[in-house]
Formats: structure tokens, sequence, C-alpha cells
């Protein structure tokens, strides 16, 4: 159980701090997304006491999960948060969130997305081309003001990770390429309603060596240094997010050991640093309930159909990803090898494969690590209600998010006349 803080086995029976995975099944229904504030906690501060006496802040990357109560619960510990939507930003200000520690992510900012984010005062424009310099420049005069911006710049670096969410190299669609962010630098200084503030990067997701991030900070020291000698004033330094964490058999460095050689490598400069984590955040605080509806063994194959899909948990279809799937009571009995699958018509939706469980009808599995990239990908597809979240605190269960209902997803859809 060893990476599940606040998730572990009583006398055969998992639980969620101190509330049984059965009690909230019987209570919520299945399947619902199973969140441990204990275990968000003790991530957030791994990483904000890793950073110890420096200048640092935290911004959590909203994409990863963004219910309300994730990030009240990360804003009432004081985290920044990276958006990249107007959404997220409106979900960030409701949440609580202090729009002064808000970043702005994203290729592809929209106009209204600009104005709510200026209106916001938010902390910082990750600007990732020109196009999108100029279109900020003018907006913010349209509405007198000024806008403070970092160039996300692409050091084409191989973060060594799914091809899908890499993001640093060269061919990417990501960020501003190396060879031509000194003269968009000089562009930006020049331009009356945009103020520069810092240097962003993000090289992609679930890393698990700690080289690509070196590499890739080693890049923007250079290009940093550069730009002071040049007389640009950088404030703050923005490594981006992307530390992996353990779904299987990775080993990925600790929050601490990242935290502390990025703090190596930028050394005596006084910049701000700024971190954009989500997964590493909040990947292993969360776990997908869901239940057993039929078992069906074929010549060659055992499956186990259960209650959950990929319309709740989209990663095993996108990325071939893997969760561990925990029974909630051990039980003895023989053990076969099931296919565990959900119950939308597409082969690609599997949960996992070639699992070794001792099974019923009607038992409850928990999918594990399912806190980051879970429901905040969940969609409708096959018109099924998105799942239920809750969130345990000690003995406590609150309910974050109902189930949705029929009613409510085809509820702004019309027939003709
Ligand atoms: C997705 C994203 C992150 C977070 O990545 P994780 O792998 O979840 O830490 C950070 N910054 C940007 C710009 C992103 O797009």
């Amino acid at each position: 159980m060893s990476g599940f803080i606040s998730f572990a086995y009583q006398h055969d029976q998992l639980f969620a701090e101190s509330v049984s995975l059965i009690d909230i099944a019987n209570e919520f229904g299945t399947p619902c997304y199973v969140y441990s504030r204990a275990a968000l906690t003790a991530a957030y501060q791994e990483f904000s006491r890793a950073f110890a006496g420096r200048d640092h802040l935290i911004c959590y990357a909203v994409k990863a999960n963004s219910n309300l109560a994730i990030l009240n619960v990360l804003a009432r510990l004081g985290s920044g948060f990276d958006i990249v939507s107007g959404g997220e930003l409106q979900r960030v200000l409701k949440a609580g969130g202090n729009p002064r520690k808000i970043v702005f992510s994203g290729v592809g900012k929209n106009q209204e997305e600009m104005r709510a984010a200026l209106a916001a005062d938010i902390l910082c424009f990750n600007i990732e081309s020109e196009m999108e310099l100029l279109r900020l420049n003018q907006i913010a005069q349209e509405m007198n003001k000024v806008a403070p911006v970092s160039l996300r710049v692409n050091p084409d670096v191989d973060a060594k990770t799914h091809p899908y969410i890499s993001t640093g190299l060269k061919e990417n669609k990501f960020g501003i390429p190396m060879a031509e962010a000194e003269r968009i630098y000089h562009a930006a200084r020049e331009l009356s309603h945009v103020h520069i503030t810092g240097l962003d990067c993000h090289i992609g997701s679930q890393l698990t060596e700690i080289d690509p991030f070196i590499e890739a900070s080693n890049k923007m020291l250079n290009l940093l240094d550069r730009l002071e000698s040049q007389g640009l004033h950088i404030a703050h330094l923005d490594l981006g997010g992307g530390l992996g964490i353990r779904y299987n058999q990775e080993s990925p460095p600790s929050i601490k050991d990242y935290v502390a050689a990025l703090c190596v490598t930028v050394g005596q400069r006084k910049q701000r640093i700024l971190i954009e984590p989500g997964r590493s955040l909040v990947g292993n605080t969360g776990l997908l309930l869901t239940r057993v509806e039929y078992l069906k063994h074929a010549p060659h194959r055992n499956f186990a159909i259960v209650d959950a899909a990929m319309n709740d948990l989209m990663r095993p279809a996108l990325y071939d990803a893997y969760h561990e799937i925990l029974p909630v009571i051990k039980k003895a009995g023989a053990v076969s090898t099931y296919q565990v699958v959900g119950p939308v018509c597409e082969t690609g939706d599997f949960i996992g494969h070639d699992r070794k469980l001792t099974l019923a009808k009607d038992d409850l599995l928990a999918v594990m690590s399912a806190g980051a990239y879970g429901m905040s990908m969940s969609s409708n597809y096959n018109t099924r209600p998105r799942a239920a979240e809750v969130m345990v605190d000690g003995d406590t269960v609150h309910l974050i998010r109902a189930r949705e209902t029929i009613e409510q997803l085809i509820a702004s859809e019309k027939v003709l006349d």
C-alpha cells in the first residue's frame, strides 16, 4: 500500500482515512470519486516545505482536478493556481483563490478570457506566441490596463514520457521557440500595455526522471541571464509542472528531491521560483470506487464488467495508462485473471488488463491514483451521467459534487419545431 498515505486496509476492508469505502458506496452510490483531504494537504505541504526559505509560489495546475472543494482546500493552504481557460479562472475565484496568485497558460486564449483575466488582476499571462502577445497588448490598452507577462519558451527537451503528454520538444505546439525568445522579449518591451515579469516553461507530464527538468531549467537560466544582461528585468522563473507519480512500478523522484534539485540549479539568482504541479499534488489523493456488475467467462478471457467506464476515467483508453485496482474487501478464494472493463460500447473501454483478482458479482473495487486527470477528463459519452465526488476528512464524508442526472444532461438540447 505504499504511496497511498490515506487509503489503507483495516481488517481486510479498504478505508479512506477513517471511513470505510463500503459505507461511501452505500451512501453515495457508484461510480464515485473519493478524495482524501489529509493526503491533499500532505502533498501541498511537502512542496511548500521543500522550498523552505526560498521565495516561491506553488501554482496548482487546475486542469488536473478542478472540483471547487479541491481548489478551496489548496487556496486555504496558500496555493496559487495555473489556469488554462476562462472557465478555470471562474472556478478558482469561486473557490476563494487569490487572483494575485494565478498564472494563465495555454496556446489559444481568446479575447473574452483575456478580458476576464485582466479584470481579475491575475499575477501573470504565460504567452505562447507573438500574435498572442500583440492581442493581449491591444485588449489591455482597450481596458486601460497593463498586462503582466511571461513568455513560455519551448526548451526542446525530451521529457521521456508518453508522446501525448510531452510538450517541450520543438515539434510540439507549445511555447515560443528558444531561437525566437530574445527577439520577442525585446518586442514585448516596446509594447505600451504589457509588462514583462517572468520567464516560463513546461516540458510535459508524468516525468519520472529528474534530468529533463534540470536540462530545461539550465536552458531557461541561460536565457534568463542573457535577458538580464541586456537590461530586461525578469522577476520570476516559472519552471512548470510535470513531476510524475507512482501508478505501478515507476519510481519518480520525491517532491522533496525534485524541488531541491530545482533550487540547486537556480542557485544564487534572486528570482522568485514558480512551479505548476498538477498530477503530483492530486494524483494519489483520489480513487475511483466502482462495483462489479457482471462476470463473464469467455473461452480465452475472463471479463469483469464494472459500473465505471472510459467516460469516467479516460486515461487507460487514451494513454494505455495503468491504474492499480484493489478489492474493497480482501477475501480468500480462487484468483482469476480479469479484463476489467466498463459498459461503454468501445473495445478501448477498459479500466485494467490482466488483473489477478478474486471476484464475485456486486463486489466493490477501488481504482487507485485517480485523483488527477480522472474526473476532469470525464465525459457524457453513451449518455452516462458523470460520477459523484466525495472528500473524506477524518471520519467525515463531504459530497463535493452530486451525481449528474439524465435531466441535467439533456436540459440544453432541443428538438426541431
Ligand atoms: C498540464 C500542465 C501542468 C501540470 O502538469 P502535471 O503533469 O499535472 O504536473 C502545468 N503547466 C502547464 C502549462 C500545463 O499545461
